[in-house]
């Protein structure tokens, strides 16, 4: 499926082979509604059709679960995403993330990314191939069964007491 007007960046042989266009669990808004994010169409649109376009489709990329690494794509391949829509940026506004990148990160902006995504990519293979010892295995199933699931955030008062159970928990164990 393309956009009209605009072709769908997942059938572009991706002129660099270090992003390749995320990959969805299930079709994306700008696959299954084209319309909303073509904005070839120039004149015979009123300024409020089009920017209640442009709401609607920022409003379906922020629900997308590819997102983040859409914008990524999005910003290193410049010459694809000349126009439209992507991860609800405009093409000023990936235009102004990109000098803001090269700000960040230098002239070599795409380069430092590239490395980035390859050494996550290397400790996630690590984290694979080396599972945990039977004792690291032993402090965490001791964990869970001493002070239960682990909430988003503990107060530091909290830490400590987990903390304490769970020496006790191995000095008994
Ligand atoms: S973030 Fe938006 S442009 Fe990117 S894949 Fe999702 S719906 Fe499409």
């Amino acid at each position: 499926m393309s956009r009209a007007g605009i072709p769908d960046p997942s059938h572009f042989p991706d002129p660099d082979p270090r992003f390749p266009f995320p990959h969805s669990p299930a079709p994306t808004r700008c696959q299954t509604e084209p319309a909303t994010f073509d904005f070839s169409r120039g004149s015979g649109v009123s300024r409020d059709a089009r920017e209640g376009q442009l709401a609607r489709a920022r409003r379906a990329c922020s629900a997308c679960p590819i997102v983040k690494d859409c914008l990524k794509w999005a910003l290193v391949n410049k010459d694809l995403t000349k126009t439209g829509v992507f991860a609800a940026t405009t093409p000023l506004q990936r235009t102004a993330l990109r000098k803001r990148m090269a700000d960040r990160l230098g002239p070599d902006w795409t380069d430092v990314l590239a490395e980035r995504d390859r050494a996550r990519r290397a400790r996630v293979a690590a984290a694979r191939h080396n599972p945990l010892t039977i004792s690291q295995a032993r402090i965490v199933r001791l964990d869970r069964e001493i002070n239960g699931p682990m909430p988003k955030t503990l107060t530091p008062a909290q830490r400590q007491r987990n903390m304490a159970r769970l020496m006790a928990g191995l000095k008994a164990a």
